[in-house]
């Protein structure tokens, strides 16, 4: 399969940053060697946390290389990349970095990597998250949730005695992560539909075939089922290089989940990203399929209206003009929404409605996490469990991007609605 995504990619004609993927036995050893090939092994940088410190032992002794730990369960935000920058400043430019971790110390890798011009290597030590490989950083920076344009890693070394070592709920984690695809690429496929967004066939389907290998192992479970949702990780983070976006990989679902991660309506939560994301999409599939008969209204919105103050700031507070900016950055013809004709939706209601109808139901995500040991509840991820923050998500966690979903719309026609 990731053979499949390096030549997707040439067939294409898309170069990919990350041009040496090996997931295998042996791994760390190629990691070794490669490092020792291409660059001053003795100024790399290794970076981990406090949690993942000890698979750095062999790297550091064979390389002879400097290591910076950041705290355990560091979040990528301004307080741990300010402190990676720190150090590089203090101790010089490194060769190369080494990401050794999950989501957030790849985060933090990145985004530093890039602020700094140095290449980066991914070094994943569990089948946690799909950000292992992406361009774009997910950063929590001063309270809001963005996303900023960052380095991929050059390559990427995933050692199956390493990941397939970490604790279950990490990749069962992973698992929601690669279930939040089924939203992603409806969304990708609606806005394709109504407003000729691009949509490359073959990323697309890169994409799904990653998520159905996952779907159809989870019965196998054990170190099979482990590395292959390592797999349908790193697709997904190919697949994200490929579009040059989040686009194949993140839709209502994820934005649901970077909505409870800003806190504004919620208390922040130790959950995991793919368990949020799982959670959002059970979620999500559900306000879908109830929701399907708004693809058959007209558009009569007033953006301006959507996204002026008076909406925007009981919900979100302080991050107010942030969110207003993300999705008006250059007045109302900017948002995502203005590119929906009056009659887009009508014009395609029969492929719309078949799109949702072919959708999974909630029930069948929700067994299906279940099984791999993943939440499948709010009150699983300690978030309240009732119907008013269940609307308040559903209908304000479109407004943290201005991507267009179909949940953007729905929320756009009924927060209208609520205005007339
Ligand atoms: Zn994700």
């Amino acid at each position: 399969m990731i053979k499949k995504a390096l030549s997707v990619a040439s067939s294409c004609g898309i170069p990919l940053t990350t041009s040496v993927v090996e997931c295998s036995d042996g791994a760390t050893d190629m990691l070794i060697s490669f490092v020792k090939s291409r660059y001053d092994a003795r100024h790399a940088l290794v970076v981990c946390d406090a949690n993942t410190c000890v698979f750095t032992d062999k790297i550091i002794s064979s390389l002879s290389c400097s290591v910076f730990v950041l705290p355990g369960n560091s979040h990528a935000d301004e307080i741990h990349t300010e402190m990676l920058s720190s150090y590089i400043s203090q101790n010089g430019l490194p060769s190369v970095m080494i990401a050794v971790g999950s989501g957030s110390v790849h985060d933090i890798v990145r985004f530093c990597a890039h602020e700094a011009h140095v290449e980066m290597i991914s070094y994943p030590t569990a089948s946690s998250v799909d950000g292992f490989v992406s361009g774009v950083a997910a950063m929590t920076m001063h309270g809001q949730k963005l996303t900023y344009p960052s380095t991929s890693p050059v390559a990427l070394f995933a050692d199956p005695s390493v990941y397939r070592s970490a604790p279950s709920r990490l990749c069962a984690s992973g698992v929601g992560d690669v279930i939040g695809k089924i939203t992603a690429l409806f969304d990708w496929e609606f806005s394709h539909i109504i407003t000729g967004e691009a949509l490359n066939v073959d990323i697309y389907n890169l994409m799904k075939s990653a998520l159905d290998r996952v779907i159809e192992g989870a019965d196998k479970g054990g170190d099979e089922f482990v590395d292959l949702v390592m797999e349908g990780l790193i697709l997904s983070g190919l697949a994200m290089q490929l579009a040059g976006s989040s686009r194949p990989a993140s839709g209502s679902e994820h934005h649901m989940s970077h909505f409870w991660e800003m806190h504004v309506a919620n208390p922040p939560t130790d959950a995991l990203h793919g368990e949020k994301v799982g959670v959002g999409t059970i979620l999500m599939l559900s306000h879908i399929k109830a929701n399907a008969e708004i693809a058959s209204r007209d558009i009569d919105i007033d953006i301006s209206k959507i996204y002026s103050r008076d909406i925007v700031e009981p919900i979100y507070g302080s991050l107010t003009d942030g969110i207003i900016n993300e999705n008006i950055p250059n007045g109302v013809r900017s948002s995502a929404l203005a590119k929906l004709g009056r009659s887009s939706l009508p014009a395609n209601f029969e492929i719309l409605e078949k799109l949702i109808f072919s959708l999974p139901t909630p029930d069948v995500v929700k067994s299906l996490l279940a099984k791999v040991g993943a939440p499948v509840s709010l009150s699983e991820l300690s978030l309240p469990d009732n119907d008013d923050f269940v609307s308040t998500s559903l209908y304000y966690s479109p407004y943290v991007r201005n991507r267009l979903t179909f949940s953007k719309v729905i929320s756009a026609i009924n927060i209208s609605e609520r205005l007339t």
